[in-house]
């Protein structure tokens, strides 16, 4: 039987909570939106830790990303399971105090076992419900973008609130100072492809590839392991890609709340988006776009507004930090210097068809 672990926030008492209660949680929950894809199972067990606690945070690590050998042979996927060693988490960088005492601040901290690839977000994911009534995870994709993303990060910091990302690889390549920003700054990071491609419409080689470039593009841009935390473009995933995130120990995030802000272009309509579907809801991850200006532009007052409505917010932490693949880590250095990625020798780019040979 698939059961819950809850390291319970008042006294740290551990609630172990069967499948049985959960069911029965669920029970006076609202409907949740119709999935965007059939409900998918994942291949994971225990995996959910909450403390309100913090640990100590000790001083920010120096990362040595080694830059191993440019592969001769082709850049094909991995094969099933490689790269899938598991790596203790690293120091954190140590976040700012929290100077505002009316913040909303974070009332949990969830820690994430990532193994076998568990998803979460009940527009896809049914299998763990780790909120409680009134609490809420804030996701921000598709960064790091200038000006947008610094104001969702002075808006969350204002509050004393930790967020997850899921910064884009390209966007990442482009703007790494903002995205050690937010490392910098204690939320947590896990990526969303290379080049925000839709998934479920790559040939399968092809998708895997579009994973694993956006993960290395993101640690290497950050300069620090980040979580193995993943979200797919537009919520388009298909059951191989989702069976090969489990392969590779990456934890797959979908939403509980769409808010649909990359549609609404005006501040107060992502407020109204997001404050009238948590209603319904009463809890949630919710998904936003730190690469939106109306987004950017919303989160000081929606964050007043959560906090008003009572709502509590949940940050994720994962246990483990995620494990590149060194050739994609070796593409991913060159796109960063500049460099094309293609690898091959000019000999092999480069024929004479015609003409005369010297
Ligand atoms: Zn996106």
């Amino acid at each position: 039987m698939r059961r819950i672990t809850v390291l319970a926030c008042a006294g740290a008492a551990m609630i172990v909570v069967s499948a049985g209660a959960y069911m029965a949680g669920r029970a006076g929950r609202a409907p949740t939106p119709a999935a965007k894809s059939a409900p998918a199972q994942t291949a994971d067990a225990d995996l959910v830790t909450g403390s309100t606690t913090q640990r100590p945070l000790p001083a920010p690590p120096t990362v040595q990303l080694t830059l191993p050998p440019v592969p001769t042979g082709s850049m094909a996927p991995p094969a099933a399971g490689a790269g899938s060693g598991r790596t203790p988490i690293a120091a954190e960088p140590a976040a700012p105090a929290c100077r505002n005492p009316d913040a909303l601040g974070v009332s949990r901290v969830v820690e994430i076992d990532t193994a076998g690839g568990p998803g979460f977000g009940f527009e896809q994911f049914k299998a763990h419900d780790f909120l409680n009534a009134g609490e809420v995870v804030l996701t921000f994709d598709d960064g790091p973008w200038p000006a947008n993303t610094p104001a969702v990060l002075a808006a969350l910091a204002a509050q004393c609130v930790k967020a997850t990302f899921f910064p884009i690889g390209q966007h990442a390549t482009w703007h790494p100072e903002i995205l050690k920003q937010v490392v910098e700054q204690g939320h947590t990071v896990g990526s969303h492809t290379w080049s925000h491609a839709d998934l479920a419409r790559k040939p399968l080689a092809d998708a895997k590839a579009e994973i694993e470039k956006g993960a290395s593009a993101v640690t290497i841009s950050a300069g620090r392991p980040l979580a193995p935390f993943f979200r797919f473009p537009a919520l388009r995933q298909t059951p191989e890609l989702i069976a090969y995130l489990g392969e590779r120990n990456i934890g797959i995030f979908s939403a509980d709340l769409d808010s649909f802000d990359f549609k609404l272009k005006k501040s107060e309509l992502v407020i109204q988006s997001v404050m009238t579907r948590l209603k319904k809801m009463g809890k949630g991850i919710i998904l936003l776009h730190d690469f939106q200006r109306a987004t950017a532009e919303a989160l000081p007052e929606l964050l007043i507004q959560l906090k008003a409505s009572g709502y509590k917010v949940v940050q994720l932490k994962a246990k483990d930090v995620i494990a590149t693949l060194p050739e994609y880590d070796t593409m991913m250095m060159k796109a960063q210097a500049g460099q094309t990625i293609d690898g091959r020798p000019t000999a092999s780019v480069v024929r004479t068809i015609s003409g005369y040979a010297n």
